[in-house]
């Protein structure tokens, strides 16, 4: 990138302040690159991941490349669109909490209002990308794309995926193609609705996909190609505060329920209780779930099997049908972490308990 391109709109100190490092800034400003009239515009709001890191001298992978080196990197992204960057933070996303995807969806909100913005992509780590897209799709509604993209190989690696996947993003970006798909998730050329979408491989490139929902698209030589239209838009608006009393459980052979008792004892707002196959829980903590919500904790069972809709359809303490009987939220489709953000983010919300069970009927 040539230095002349970045319109200096903030002081170096600042710039220096977002470089590397887990801390949010109070304020987030722009550095702008690129100035031809002729291109549209796309915000790049930077907070980190393998995408933003390089390997330190025992090897490890940390967070090393600021916002604006990591765009600048890839240079060919200004034949596209003038850019306007804001770095948010630089954190590796298995230490992100949900108030900084708060902060990320309230951003993603205001620049998806501005006119002169034709559409948003984030970087992110890709350990909670999943959950990152979902929560800011949940939060926000726009026909505009908004597109999270990372990398599964670090900066310094002999060959990082990282300024491909942030190109064909922004090919996505800008491309009429890709209007009303909601957050996407792209990486490695396929595009995920951020509902669908899931981590399946610790390691390798190819490691998002959406399992029997298929893939919403394809990037290829500079186009996108349609395959598919979400399979769902949930848009519950954004809280001004989170609701952070939202705990996730499992049920296991054996599992006796008194965790899930203690998080009732200690005042939890929401419990997602994964269960086993069509959302079967054990004994004790079908028992556990019902001592929840005789103490007014909202209670969302889901599954950990990865595809399926969860249809309830047996008996017995702790079967699904016999949960989904007596009032408890079965989740059709989200899983674990998905459904507790959503549960957060209705409770945040201040939902009534028919209402949030509507949410997950979807
Ligand atoms: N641990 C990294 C992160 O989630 C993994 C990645 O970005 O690929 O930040």
């Amino acid at each position: 990138m040539r230095k002349s391109l970045i319109a200096a709109v903030m002081p170096l100190a600042v710039l220096c302040s977002h470089a590397v490092g887990g801390n949010l800034s109070a304020s987030v400003k722009p550095v702008l690159m690129g100035d031809n009239a002729r291109l549209p515009k796309i915000a790049i709001i930077t907070t980190g991941g393998t995408i933003a890191q390089k390997k330190d001298e025992t090897g490890a992978a940390v967070p090393a490349v600021s916002g604006v080196a990591l765009i600048s990197a890839v240079p060919d992204l200004l034949t596209k669109a003038n850019v306007e960057i804001y770095s948010l933070c630089n954190e590796d996303s298995s230490r992100i909490k949900p108030e900084v995807w708060l902060r990320l969806a309230k951003l993603v909100d205001k620049l998806v209002k501005r006119k002169d913005i034709s559409g948003v992509i984030v970087t992110h780590g890709t350990d909670t990308m999943a959950e990152a897209a979902f929560f800011v799709d949940a939060c926000t509604s726009t026909k505009k794309p908004v597109v999270f993209v990372g990398a599964m190989r670090d900066a310094s690696d002999m060959s990082p995926d990282g300024p491909e996947n942030i190109m064909n993003a922004m090919v996505q970006a800008v491309s009429p193609d890709a209007k009303g798909w909601g957050v996407t998730v792209t990486l490695n050329q396929f595009v995920n609705s951020a509902y669908t979408v899931r981590k399946t491989n610790t390691n390798n490139v190819e490691t998002f996909n959406s399992g029997e929902s298929g893939y919403l698209g394809y990037i290829s030589t500079g186009k996108v190609i349609k395959y598919n239209r979400p399979m769902q838009d949930i848009c519950i608006g954004l809280p001004e505060k989170l609701e952070q009393r939202v705990e996730l459980f499992m049920s296991y052979a054996g599992c006796d329920g008194k965790a899930i008792r203690r998080a009732v004892d200690s005042g939890v707002k929401g419990l997602v209780i994964e269960a086993v196959g069509s959302g079967n829980v054990q004994e004790n903590v079908y028992k556990a779930i019902k001592y929840a919500k005789s103490k007014g904790v909202v209670v969302v069972v889901t599954t950990c099997v990865p595809d399926g809709p969860m249809i309830p359809a047996y008996g017995g303490p702790g079967g699904g049908a016999t949960m989904a009987k007596e009032g408890i939220i079965l989740s059709r489709y989200l899983r674990a972490r998905k459904a507790r953000l959503l549960l957060m983010l209705a409770l945040s919300n201040k939902m009534p308990e028919d209402q949030i069970a509507k949410l997950f009927q979807h």
